[in-house]
């Protein structure tokens, strides 16, 4: 079967752009995975000819208040179901303490994670996107979801993780 990567992050952070991206904007919802795993959703692709599974984490209702602890929850199942993880920050806005939740969750995990900087659009974000080494995480890898800047060779490593 294909390796299960997860996309995980913030809302609005780019993560739904990267999947596009990765899928070449086809309309490829294969599986609405019904009840409690609603929010997750799953798309099969391919790179460099290699088969993968994606899965989303976006699509649900942001509850202000729990906002932090929900995300977390539906990244924490679908990383428990995935082979890899990509989790996705945005440099615009910078570490936020549900990017910090996230994290810790990654690490209780185990699961290989790689980190995309993402809404690097041009060279000066690169900046932002070494600020993101203090996520404890390795090396951030700089990106551009929306304009495809980076994407291919981030997902060359994302690849070899599998
Ligand atoms: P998600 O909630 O994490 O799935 O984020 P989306 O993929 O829905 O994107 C949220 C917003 O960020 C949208 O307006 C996107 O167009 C925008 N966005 C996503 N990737 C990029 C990027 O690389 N650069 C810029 N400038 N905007 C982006
Ligand atoms: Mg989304």
């Amino acid at each position: 079967p294909a390796p299960v990567l997860a996309i995980v992050g913030r809302p609005n952070v780019g993560k739904s752009t990267l999947v596009n991206r990765i899928l070449g904007r086809r309309e490829a919802v294969v599986e609405d995975v019904p009840g409690v795993t609603r929010d997750r959703v799953r798309y099969r692709g391919e790179w460099g000819g290699r088969p993968l599974t994606l899965v989303d984490t976006g699509g649900w209702d942001i509850d202000a208040k729990g906002m932090a602890s929900r995300i977390a929850e539906q990244a924490e199942v679908a990383v428990e179901q995935a082979d890899g993880v990509v989790l996705v920050v945005d440099v615009t806005t910078g570490v936020t303490s549900t990017d910090e939740h996230v994290v810790r969750m990654l690490r209780r995990a185990g699961k290989p994670v790689l980190l995309a900087a993402n809404k690097v659009d041009d060279e000066r974000g690169e900046i932002a996107a070494a600020e993101l080494w203090s996520l404890g995480l390795g090396e951030p890898h700089p990106i551009s979801a929306m304009h495809g800047r980076g994407v291919a060779d981030f997902l060359d490593e994302v690849i070899e993780m599998l």
